[in-house]
């Protein structure tokens, strides 16, 4: 477990971060708004995703408000991020609101991405041990991740590297 420093971040990481947390905002999910930003290591070409259905579902309130039927139906931040993608994203880093779920962490090591950052582990969550397999995957594939404890935490990163957090 590396937990993310002063020294392992730069601002760019952190705008990115900031990024990920405006796009979570976007996602129709009444419970769980998750936003993922993969960023190329120039940081000129980025693809974005939020957890939501697939585009040519209607945001049903019925699906969005059924706990099971959603989780069966919907798209996770980061496969909608990949997916979004113009190119394999090969050594680029992926930025997340969330700790991915096995089933994305399959997909961010089978697409080569680099470095994950997320939050710590959603501990007692019915989350927690598919997070921690997908963690445990992407370790597995030699993928660095980085781990912020939340936001607070990114706050006082962003303080350190005079950039402006204003999802705090
Ligand atoms: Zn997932």
């Amino acid at each position: 477990m590396k937990w993310v420093t002063e020294k392992l971040i730069t601002k760019w990481d952190i705008r990115m971060l900031d990024m990920a947390f405006r796009v979570a905002r976007w996602s129709k999910d009444p419970k769980k708004k998750v936003g993922s930003i993969l960023a190329s290591p120039d940081f000129r070409m980025l693809s974005w995703g939020y957890n939501g259905l697939p585009k040519e579902v209607k945001d049903d309130p019925i699906i969005l408000n059924d706990v099971a039927e959603k989780n069966k139906r919907i798209i996770h931040a980061e496969i909608n991020a990949i997916n979004n993608c113009p190119r394999i994203p090969r050594g680029w880093t992926m930025y997340n609101t969330k700790p991915p779920c096995f089933d994305c962490a399959l997909s961010i090591a089978r697409n080569q991405v680099s470095k994950v950052f997320i939050p710590d582990i959603d501990v007692g969550s019915k989350w927690e041990n598919t997070q921690r397999a997908g963690i445990k995957h992407l370790n597995d594939g030699g993928i660095e991740v980085l781990y912020f404890e939340g936001l607070l935490h990114l706050a006082h990163l962003a303080a350190l590297k005079g950039e402006p957090w204003p999802w705090s």
